[in-house]
């Protein structure tokens, strides 16, 4: 017996626990993919956020909303490319591997979002560039909740 109380121990796993430790698979796509494609990896990776890239760097985030926008409108999704309804970057909120489960949960809160892409950043003359090695979702953090409970 440690001698916390439970919401101590809470609080110290989900502020230990990096990101890295509980990512799941990222679904990647190019920005090329179409509107059509993308809707179907959507289905066949059952995810609700797919992560766009070109030349093997983040670029984009598509979620289920940005897919029902572009269906509700005129949009040939068969010749539509991806890169046009996609949430581009700057504007891409990432976590790296060594943040906390904490501060992931913090800026999923913060910027009303599902998941983030875990990133490793690389400097390429002055330009930063991000290449996906994971994901993080609210079912990630909702399983660790969850696994904690039972500790
Ligand atoms: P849903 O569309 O299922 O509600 P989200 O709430 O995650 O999913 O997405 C809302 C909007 O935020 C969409 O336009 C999406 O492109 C964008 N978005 C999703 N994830 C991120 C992220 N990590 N960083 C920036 N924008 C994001």
């Amino acid at each position: 017996y440690t001698g916390k109380s439970p919401n101590q121990e809470i609080f110290n796993k989900v502020n230990e626990i990096k990101v890295g430790e509980i990512k799941s698979v990222p679904v990647v796509v190019n920005e090329e993919t179409s509107v059509y494609d993308g809707i179907v990896s959507m289905f066949l990776n059952d995810v609700g956020t797919i992560f766009v890239i070109s030349d093997g760097y983040l670029t984009g985030v598509v979620s289920r909303k940005d897919f029902l926008k572009s269906c509700i409108g005129n949009m040939d999704i068969n010749n539509v490319p991806i890169g046009v309804i996609m949430t581009r970057m700057p504007n891409i909120i990432t976590v790296y591997p060594n943040e906390t489960v904490l501060e992931a949960a913090k800026k999923i809160i913060l910027h009303e979002v599902d998941s983030l892409p875990i990133v490793d950043k690389e400097i390429i003359d002055n330009k930063e560039y991000c290449k996906v090695i994971g994901r993080i979702s609210k079912t990630n953090i909702t399983r660790l909740f969850i696994e904690i409970t039972n500790i």
